[in-house]
């Protein structure tokens, strides 16, 4: 991509809060304070953040992944370090900000990939990539404007919420959504997703709720059927299977994948 094209499209969706649309493939959010910027997510990296976030402020800026996954924390390496939950940090994150893995997910990315992103639109960054363990003491004080966070395990098991009250917004990252990824290795079981997402359920009806792909918000009334299909899936399974088998439950397609070893806690 020229250098211009690195710049990625992004808009305000409150004042003072931007949506940054990584080539259709991942949302990432910027939140400006009066003092200070917190951008939300990373994306796979293949954009040129800095460049971005120049566009739209020259506040000193903070980074924070809602989770540990290639698509919200590949683009770590632009940036001295990036927060991530600490339950994200323990396993997979080299991987996770590998040039490999982030070459492989924007190849798998259709949306991406009918934009003209690509392999070679995947760069090495500034930085080595660098994580920095938080827990739900976290706070960010941006001046105006206090984030803080909840631990929502599930889609990974340091999945996050990001809660910029000010504004009324939650960053839910991919904890719910449509179809749902819970079969990807690091994912908490569903019976241990169920807490978090009804917490978010409850969330909506007074915030506004924005996730990491796709149509960037989320409305009360699907976050409650996507807890209606966990709901289902548990009364459907017993217990866990022996043996691993991927499922999508409801048959069609942004129903929940999940793993029929992994529905309930282990040790249950
Ligand atoms: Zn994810």
């Amino acid at each position: 991509m020229t250098e211009e094209k690195t710049v990625m499209p992004y808009e305000e969706i409150s004042k003072g809060v931007y949506l940054i649309n990584e080539y259709d493939g991942v949302n990432c959010y910027l939140v400006l304070g009066s003092e200070k910027a917190l951008l939300i997510d990373c994306g796979t990296g293949t954009g040129d953040f800095k460049a971005t976030v120049g566009k739209i402020t020259d506040l000193p800026l903070s980074v924070l992944a809602t989770h540990g996954h290639v698509d919200h924390i590949g683009g770590a390496d632009q940036f001295p370090f990036v927060y991530v939950y600490r339950d994200d940090c323990k396993t997979l994150n080299r991987l996770q900000t590998s040039l490999l893995l982030r070459k492989l997910f924007v190849c798998a990315n259709g949306a991406m990939k009918a934009r003209g992103v690509g392999a070679k639109d995947v760069k090495k960054g500034a930085y080595k990539p660098k994580l920095v363990p938080i827990d739900e003491s976290f706070t960010l004080d941006l001046g105006s404007k206090t984030i803080t966070v909840k631990h929502t395990k599930g889609h990974t098991v340091g999945s996050i919420a990001v809660i910029d009250e000010e504004d009324g917004i939650i960053f839910s990252g991919d904890n719910v959504c449509d179809a749902l990824w819970m079969h990807m290795p690091g994912a908490a079981s569903l019976e241990e997703w169920l807490p978090g997402a009804q917490w978010l359920y409850e969330k909506s009806l007074k915030y506004k709720i924005y996730w990491g792909h796709r149509t960037p918000r989320l409305e009360s009334d699907y976050i409650l059927q996507v807890i209606n299909w966990g709901k289902e899936i548990l009364a459907s399974h017993g217990k866990n299977s022996f043996l691993a088998k991927t499922k999508q439950y409801p048959a069609r397609e942004d129903g929940i994948i999940y793993k029929t070893n992994k529905v309930y806690k282990k040790g249950n």
